[in-house]
């Protein structure tokens, strides 16, 4: 069993510290084998963690039908939020001053509601 933390690995027979891609260990020349079993035990940790903190696009997209730019405050981004929001709004009064009733918001926020999706999978796809 070689147990690896961080970037090192620690031999199993001496228990020294060597680096991620030593073959040997410096101290006893044992043989260094990376426990496979380990390393995908930790990945799923990671993707069942990933899994938690996940974020649904559809989710977030219906969201900015309450309020336009909702979706990116779910994905904590408070500047793309009210931005939405602000074109949506604008959209809006342009809209009703063109005569176009809330074509242009609706529009707008259609858009807006594409973008939240595309900021999400992103959003998901940084996650570590
Ligand atoms: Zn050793």
């Amino acid at each position: 069993m070689v147990v690896k933390s961080g970037k090192c690995i620690f031999c199993n027979k001496c228990g020294v510290e060597n680096t991620e891609d030593a073959k040997y260990c410096q101290e006893c020349g044992n043989e260094i084998v990376k426990n496979q079993s380990n390393d995908s035990k930790i990945d799923d940790i990671k993707s069942n963690n990933k899994n938690l903190n996940e974020k649904s696009p559809l989710g977030a997209a219906a969201l900015n039908l309450i309020i336009a730019g909702a979706g990116f405050i779910y994905i904590h981004e408070y500047a793309k939020a009210v931005l939405s929001f602000i074109i949506v709004f604008l959209a809006g009064i342009i809209s009703f001053a063109m005569g176009l009733s809330l074509l242009l918001s609706v529009l707008a926020l259609i858009l807006i509601m594409a973008w939240s999706y595309d900021e999400t999978k992103k959003y998901n796809k940084n996650l570590t």
